[in-house]
């Protein structure tokens, strides 16, 4: 029974990032579960040299702690993803072994060729499945025979249900709105969706709060979690943090950056109380240190907050 939150090192996190750090520290600690930082630095190309470092004295400045992590360490080390392949090679080769996963050589073009609707993936695209049947396999590992194959998933047909716990009753058929989707990609990179759920099963994460916009990726995880034999986390999706016009904060934005603030001269309660406002976890603006935030709560009390804040 753990809480975690997972930041991926892509450059400094921004007040959105900080906000859900402090929702995550807050669930985990009213309920007195252990709470783990994990460094999602799995595509390294992406990673920011000092982005790791940086961020743990961002999240310590604020005045959070965890009881493992990457700095301290804990029951299941490593906690930066880059340094956990070989946890990702085992459940690959249990999803090999149960027939759940096959290989694919379709390209790009092929699948917007072929493909049906505007959902699925991350670029819009429900896969049609065309790899999972052998013949078809052999057909476009032919046509591409330059091509390393990325690895799949094969979605059950039906739908997964869940109860978030902010957001409620949550519904999506895996076949009809995602599609078989990539657990492996061809540049040998295991997938956010496979190394997620190894993780959070390993570390044995019982609550799992994270931005919203994550939401869609969860049946996916649900129905990974059951296959690789781990209890499913319960979720907490919370609100995104929106700048003046309503836009998502970025990373390459920069305005709502900490190095912006501590400029300023403005404290670490002055940023928590910034933050803590911004989603209704106290009724005006004003300088709260995490700690005193910790005191004034429940985790019922959060909950409501943030399921009336996400309304
Ligand atoms: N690493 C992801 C991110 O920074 C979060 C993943 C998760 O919480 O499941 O957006």
């Amino acid at each position: 029974m753990s809480g975690r939150y997972a930041p991926s090192p892509s450059g400094p996190l921004h007040f959105g990032n900080l906000r859900t750090a402090l929702l995550a520290w807050l669930q985990a600690r009213l309920t007195s579960q252990p709470f783990i930082l994990r460094i999602e630095d799995l595509d390294l190309p992406r990673t920011r040299p000092g982005s790791s470092r940086q961020l743990i004295d961002d999240l310590h400045w604020l005045g959070f702690d965890w009881d493992e992590g990457p700095d301290i360490g804990g029951h299941a080390t490593p906690y930066y993803q880059s340094r956990r392949t070989a946890l990702y090679e085992d459940a690959f080769a249990q999803l090999l072994d149960q027939g759940l996963i096959y290989p694919c050589y379709c390209s790009r073009k092929d699948i917007q060729h072929a493909a049906s609707a505007p959902h699925g993936d991350e670029h819009g695209l429900i896969y049609p499945g065309t790899c999972r049947d052998i013949k078809q396999r052999a057909k476009m590992e032919k046509r591409h025979p330059e091509k390393v194959a990325a690895w799949r998933y094969k979605v059950p047909a039906g739908t997964v249900e869940f109860e978030d716990r902010i957001l409620g009753n949550i519904a999506q058929s895996l076949d009809r709105e995602v599609g078989d989707f990539v657990i492996k990609r061809a540049d040998g990179l295991f997938a956010y969706q496979l190394a997620v759920v190894v993780d959070d099963g390993l570390m044995a994460i019982s609550d799992v709060v994270r931005g919203a916009d994550l939401l869609d990726s969860t049946a996916r995880q649900i129905e990974l979690f059951g296959a690789l034999g781990y209890p499913a986390p319960d979720f907490w999706h919370v609100p995104l943090m929106l700048d003046d016009t309503g836009t998502r904060l970025s990373k390459r934005d920069g305005s709502d950056s900490l190095e912006a603030w501590q400029q300023q001269n403005k404290s670490a309660a002055d940023l928590i109380g910034h933050l803590a406002f911004s989603v209704g976890l106290i009724d005006e603006e004003r300088a709260i240190t995490a700690k005193e935030l910790l005191q004034s709560l429940t985790v019922d009390l959060l909950r409501d907050r943030l399921i009336a804040s996400s309304q």
